[in-house]
């Protein structure tokens, strides 16, 4: 063999060699996401879809529209298809544990995807943010929206809502924005007129928005005939939605009734849009391109033997085992930052927030 033909062979061999990575076989990764009603796990399925694709890997995403049985269907599929490793985001966090443990007899392996999954010990590894945090920073908004909006006005009449109850992190939000709240109630600084409090009073199913508009419109007619409130602890975006039309419905934000501060979480483009209206006053950035990069950091140590990064061994326990996390976070936005904060990390366009419609 010549020189030259001698180093095309050793090119074409490292061809061969480099080619698994370039072929999308690195193994088959089955991601379940709740719904598509909400942008955020639009952004989380596309971002993980495109960083597995960069890594080698093939995915089957597959969304279940917050039905239950449905995603349980959808999680069956991807053990008889062969996936090598499940990403879920649990609709109902307690609903998965024959499917899971059908899918480590099979040795693939699970990774809770910011919902930790509960009631199983076959859940391998769990990328979140740090879902107290957020609720920290849930309820300092508030707060801070409280002392700038109505400094004469204290003690200031606030609500309180919570994320779905079949969701563990709507109380991991609830207490972290109650370890806030609860010292500033105690101290006489806020008042929760209805005194609906605890997560089995403020929950709110699937985190639907119009169930949220409902209850605000029902503690407005029965509270506050006779009084203004001045703030809603809010878990969500969605549900923020529906609190102020609720609000607005009963005329807040125009003649003498000041809008309430609300709060939010997702930094969702209607939201940040309602912020800039001085309808909405906070909400949390969670950036979920960080998170599939987590997400995929620990499938592919999982697929090469390797340890995945984690950060946190001993918050998410999931009644059977605590299951080691990765906590990602999160980011207060308000009037004041969200550019900074969501066009400065290229989340969004600054055009996206300011032209896009509704
Ligand atoms: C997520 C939040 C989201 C909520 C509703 C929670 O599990 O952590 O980011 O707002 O679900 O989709």
């Amino acid at each position: 063999m010549n020189f030259t033909r001698r180093a095309l062979a050793t090119t074409a061999l490292a061809l061969m060699i480099a080619a698994p990575a370039l072929a999308q076989d690195a193994g088959l990764v089955g991601i379940a996401m709740p719904t598509k009603s909400s942008a955020r796990w639009i952004s989380d399925g596309s971002n993980m879809v495109e960083q597995f694709k960069a890594a080698g890997y093939d995915t089957d995403l597959q969304y279940a529209e917050d039905d239950i049985p449905n995603q349980l269907a959808q999680i069956e599929n991807m053990i008889t298809k062969g996936v090598n490793v499940l990403v879920i985001a649990a609709i109902d966090g307690t609903t998965l544990s024959n499917a899971l443990a059908n899918a480590h007899a099979a040795g693939i392996k699970v990774v809770a995807y910011d919902r930790l999954i509960r009631d199983s010990g076959d859940v391998d590894y769990y990328a979140t943010f740090d879902n107290f945090k957020v609720g920290v920073q849930q309820a300092t908004t508030l707060v801070d929206g409280l002392k700038a909006r109505f400094p004469d006005q204290k003690p200031w009449n606030v609500e309180l809502f919570g994320g779905s109850p079949d969701d563990n992190n709507a109380y991991f939000f609830y207490n972290g924005a109650m370890s806030v709240l609860q010292p500033m109630i105690d101290a006489g600084d806020i008042v929760i007129p209805s005194g609906q409090m605890g997560m089995d009073k403020v929950g709110t199913l699937r985190w639907d928005g119009s169930v949220a508009q409902s209850r605000m419109d029902n503690l407005l007619s029965a509270n506050y005939t006779d009084k203004q409130i001045q703030g809603v602890l809010s878990p969500y975006d969605g549900l923020s939605i529906g609190i102020i039309s609720s609000l607005k419905g009963v005329g807040y934000g125009s003649g003498d009734m000041a809008m309430p501060i609300v709060t939010g979480q997702d930094a969702e483009i209607p939201s940040v849009k309602a912020i800039l209206r001085g309808d909405q006053y906070s909400t949390i950035f969670k950036d979920t391109r960080e998170l599939a990069r987590v997400t995929v950091g620990m499938v592919n140590a999982l697929m090469t033997g390797s340890e995945p990064e984690i950060n946190d061994t001993t918050t998410y326990d999931n009644g059977v085992k605590v299951v080691p996390s990765y906590l990602l976070e999160p980011v207060p936005v308000t009037e004041a930052n969200w550019e900074e904060v969501l066009v400065g990390s290229g989340y969004y366009t600054k055009d996206q927030i300011e032209t896009q419609s509704n």
